[in-house]
């Protein structure tokens, strides 16, 4: 189909997903196969070989990622760090150094401190929502790329898209943007002059709780062959099932998230007034510091919602603790609402780093239940 007349929900729905031309399916089947039969020596049928190169329910998912992200070009992992991952090998070489937030998702960073560093690969973390820090942190001729994360997790902190691309761009580097917290239905960072999308799309993309992936999208085809290259030769990409999976959640993407931010809204009202809550950390309240910059480029402002308690760290996790129907968990972005308590959990790793989370914050990944089931809930568990 052609992407540039159709808008969001139908490319979700639709695009990579023309019934099956053979049977008439109208969902793509699963191609649970590793190989192909192939014609004559050299002729393999329609292309496809071996699956690691090339699966066709892969190939819908890849499709359908390329156009509801506006980009020429999507490719799919077996999660959001093998993607990440992928990304770095693509574009750095030993020597290159990278520009990354000092509050990145703490498997980004534990990516880059943990395992890219020993290859040579160099990093500095910055507060992406100010410039002269971003640019400061830049080492011109060594730089390759900016890795921004808006908003961030858990701290919910906003990066201006445009302005890193052109600070980025002005010195020859690339920019790619973790989009895992929006979705593209909140943000499209290609068309605000991004270069990489990367999303772990086990997350609102998935949308269930029931698959982990990952994905690029590019707009730039040079690229996206670079980087087709690499995701067969590493190898990293996700079985015909998981790549299923994915795209059936992608489909209702637009009336979740809608959901989602509707529930979160009502959330943040609500705990913005209760006395055990020091502060709301929620880019759609004109408190928040990104607050004009997520307004410009989010067409609202998400499901996830991080507050302090009043009560500290001690506090924070007892409301953790009995919290019923938000589930404790780690991830986010699926249907049902999750808790969880950053520094003790999903930013462990981070502890005694630059990237350490406070530790009286609480993170919520708000469902889309009934919204006055979430806020009892809460109210419980705040005591
Ligand atoms: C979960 C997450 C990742 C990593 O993705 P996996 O699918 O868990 O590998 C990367 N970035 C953000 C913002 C995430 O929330």
């Amino acid at each position: 189909m052609t992407t540039d007349q159709y808008g969001f929900d139908t490319l979700a729905i639709h695009a990579g997903q023309d019934p099956d031309p053979r049977t008439g399916a109208v969902v793509p089947p699963i191609y649970q196969t590793s190989t192909y039969a192939q014609d004559a020596v050299g002729a393999p049928r329609l292309g496809y070989e071996y699956s690691r190169s090339g699966n066709p329910t892969r190939d819908a998912l890849q499709e359908c990622l390329a156009a509801i992200e506006g980009g020429r070009r999507g490719l799919a992992f077996a999660s959001g760090l093998a993607a990440e991952d992928t990304l770095l090998r693509t574009i750095c070489r030993p020597g290159d150094h990278v520009v990354i937030p000092n509050d990145a998702y703490g498997g980004t960073y534990r990516l880059f401190a943990k395992v890219a560093e020993r290859w040579g690969l160099d990093w500095t973390a910055a507060p992406l929502d100010d410039p002269d820090a971003v640019r400061a942190a830049f080492r011109p001729g060594h730089t390759r790329l900016i890795w921004a994360e808006t908003p961030t997790n858990p701290l919910l902190n906003i990066a201006d898209i445009p302005a890193l691309a052109a600070l980025a761009h002005e010195y020859d580097a690339l920019l790619a943007v973790d989009n895992t917290f929006a979705s593209p239905y909140l943000q499209q960072p290609l068309a605000l002059g991004a270069d990489v999308v990367i999303h772990s799309t086990t997350k609102y993309l998935g949308g269930h709780s029931d698959v982990v992936g990952g994905a690029l999208v590019v707009a730039d085809p040079g690229l996206g062959d670079e980087l087709g290259f690499h995701q067969n030769a590493m190898g990293a990409v996700n079985g015909p099932f998981d790549a299923w999976l994915t795209l059936r959640g992608i489909k209702t993407l637009g009336v979740r998230m809608d959901r989602h931010c509707d529930n979160a809204e009502r959330i943040v009202g609500f705990l913005s007034e209760h006395k055990k809550v020091s502060s709301v950390l929620y880019p759609g309240l004109d408190t928040h510091p990104g607050h004009e910059t997520a307004a410009k480029q989010m067409r609202r402002f998400g499901g996830m919602v991080s507050f302090r308690a009043a009560g500290g760290a001690e506090q924070a996790i007892e409301i953790c603790n009995r919290a019923k129907l938000f589930v404790l968990a780690e991830s986010l972005g699926g249907v049902e609402s999750l808790i969880e308590h950053p520094g003790q959990m999903t930013h462990l790793s981070a502890a005694g780093s630059a990237l350490e989370v406070p530790a009286d914050l609480v993170r919520l990944s708000v469902g889309i239940e009934t919204v006055d089931d979430l806020l009892a809930d809460l109210e419980q568990a705040l005591g």
